[in-house]
């Protein structure tokens, strides 16, 4: 069954405390780079982003970014699917939160960290509004903390 949080979108008020939990929980934990996810890791990271004082940086999809990017492959259950970065978008050192809307088996999460290590970041932790427990996600994560909202059974 497929988990959509568009009609969250549709209550100002619940996507504002949706947002404002993430906020609570980062602001001034030294984060400086808010990761998202596309497609829906862009509605939720940036206003985290603009909240905390970080810099966002979006993960896309191949051949979206105009610029020179690294690229991360990771399987999908048919097929593999891949996240590209822009290079020089996130410094070494720096402190980064990833988002997306949901975690299902953790693969493209797994992908985003991958990325974010290559150019010398710390991945501070994983925020997604939703996880499907069932699948075991967080256990692909390579120990990295993973922070949701709600477990969907
Ligand atoms: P994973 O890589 O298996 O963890 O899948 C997570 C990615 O697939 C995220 O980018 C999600 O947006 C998307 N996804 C997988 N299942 C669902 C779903 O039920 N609802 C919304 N997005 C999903």
């Amino acid at each position: 069954m497929f988990q959509d949080i568009t009609t969250l979108l549709l209550d100002p008020r619940a996507f504002r405390d949706t947002v404002d939990m993430f906020v609570d929980r980062y602001t001034g934990k030294g984060i400086s780079v808010v990761a998202g996810i596309e497609a829906r890791g862009f509605i939720f990271g940036p206003p985290i982003a603009l909240a905390i004082g970080a810099k966002f940086v979006p993960l896309r999809k191949p051949r979206k970014l105009p610029g020179e990017v690294i690229s991360e492959e990771y399987v999908l259950e048919y097929g593999t699917d891949c996240l590209e970065m822009h290079i020089g978008a996130v410094q070494p050192g720096e402190h980064a939160l990833v988002v997306d809307d949901l975690i299902a088996t953790g693969g493209t999460l797994c992908a985003a960290i991958n990325l974010l290590e290559r150019v010398g970041a710390e991945v501070v932790e994983c925020a997604c509004v939703i996880e499907l427990p069932e699948l075991k996600g967080r256990e692909r994560l390579s120990g990295k903390p993973l922070y949701v909202l709600v477990e969907a059974r």
